[in-house]
């Protein structure tokens, strides 16, 4: 007769956030795992995400800084994982042209601390846990740095990183992928392109063009608005990580695409038109009249594209949504569910423009 498994433990890093929350009340209405949200709760981090999930017998919250190797070893004691799935991060570039030093901190020390934590954790398994840990760092397309206007990132490219953001996590990388070769911890990496969706922080493209847009406030577009990036919506993204830290196979990175290429000015006229339709303007103007031109990002780059081909192919994942079943799924949301962002905009963000290196720390 077969002993009963318990169900399984996950330490989510960075769970109150934008993916980690979605990744939280998935696991919750979807597995019977235990899910220990680590989240120091920045400016990025919101307990309002996890409303839903908050009184959920499954899910624990411990308010912890992921670089507080103390605590984080408590982390691993107390709860005996078997999966880490690892999203804390600070994660807006323009935050990180504005000052580096939290990017450092969080992104590369604070992936090196739950490193050796996990590796610690993971010698003393049994062979049957050992074998089925698994230690999954989330992390970007940015890495690769810019694309000219063919061609797409794979597994393959070369990391080029360019901005402070994308250098700290092509740090975070190096490190995960080296704890996998020098000692052997069963890490899997995935680098994603960029996600939308419901719970995203109002100062990210879509959120602001859609809040902007609501209040009849102008639309900022960097530069000429043709920097192009492959969109994927947020739930689809939390589907890959699923598949890909059960079945991945460690010691290997997967590349997550939404098959959605857009430039930035079409995706602010693809907002403009949802828009339009479920909330036209009182002056009956378009909200594309809002549209402004501003100062682009310094070293913004140019486009970014996905080759998503392994991940299907091995671990059988297709995004779901195309790219306007999502936009208008998102600013549904938005429209629905402003006691989520009107708190934000009254604290912590009022739609400032952040990242043009004038601020920058010496
Ligand atoms: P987010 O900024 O919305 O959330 C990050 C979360 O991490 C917040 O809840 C924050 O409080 C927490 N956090 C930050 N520093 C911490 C620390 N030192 N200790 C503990 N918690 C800390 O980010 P997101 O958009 O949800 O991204 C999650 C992960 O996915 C990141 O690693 C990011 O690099 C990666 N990623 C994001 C995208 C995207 O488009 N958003 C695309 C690809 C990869």
């Amino acid at each position: 007769m077969h002993k009963k498994e318990s169900p399984r433990t996950i330490l989510v890093t960075g769970g109150a956030g934008f993916i980690g929350s979605a990744v939280v009340r998935h696991l919750a209405a979807e597995t019977d795992w235990r899910i220990v949200n680590v989240d120091c709760l920045t400016y990025a981090g919101n307990l309002n995400s996890l409303v839903s999930v908050s009184n959920h017998p499954q899910y624990v919250f411990e308010k912890v800084d992921i670089a507080d190797g103390h605590n984080v070893q408590r982390l691993f004691e107390t709860y005996d994982p078997d999966f880490v799935l690892h999203l804390a991060a600070e994660s807006h570039v323009d935050r990180s042209i504005d000052s580096a030093a939290p990017f450092i901190q969080t992104n590369i020390t604070g992936t090196f601390v739950l490193l050796e934590a996990a590796t610690r954790h993971w010698r003393q398994l049994d062979p049957a846990r050992r074998q089925r840990f698994r230690f999954h760092h989330v992390s970007t397309d940015e890495v690769f740095g810019t694309l000219g206007p063919t061609g797409l990132f794979s597994e393959t490219t070369p990391y080029r990183p360019n901005s402070p953001y994308s250098a700290s996590k092509a740090a975070s990388d190096h490190l995960v992928r080296a704890w996998f070769h020098t000692h052997e911890l069963p890490v899997v990496i995935t680098n994603c392109s960029n996600n939308y969706g419901p719970y995203q922080f109002p100062e990210k493209l879509i959120p602001l063009v859609i809040i902007n847009g609501l209040h009849g406030k102008s639309l900022p577009v960097y530069g000429r608005g043709e920097n192009v990036r492959d969109w994927l919506f947020v739930d689809d993204h939390v589907a890959a990580l699923q598949v890909v830290l059960i079945q991945g196979e460690p010691g290997q990175t997967y590349n997550v695409g939404g098959n959605s290429e857009r430039r930035n000015i079409d995706v602010v006229t693809t907002i403009c038109g949802v828009l339009d339709e479920l909330r036209p303007r009182k002056t009956g103007e378009r909200h594309e009249q809002l549209i402004e031109y501003v100062r682009d990002r310094p070293g913004h780059d140019l486009r970014y594209a996905i080759d998503a081909t392994k991940i299907r192919d091995a671990l059988g994942w297709s995004p779901a949504e195309s790219f306007e079943s999502g936009i208008e799924k998102t600013v549904r949301w938005y429209l629905d569910n402003r006691s989520w962002w009107q708190p934000i905009l009254d604290g912590s963000y009022q739609g400032q423009r952040l990242g043009l290196a004038s601020s920058a720390s010496s």
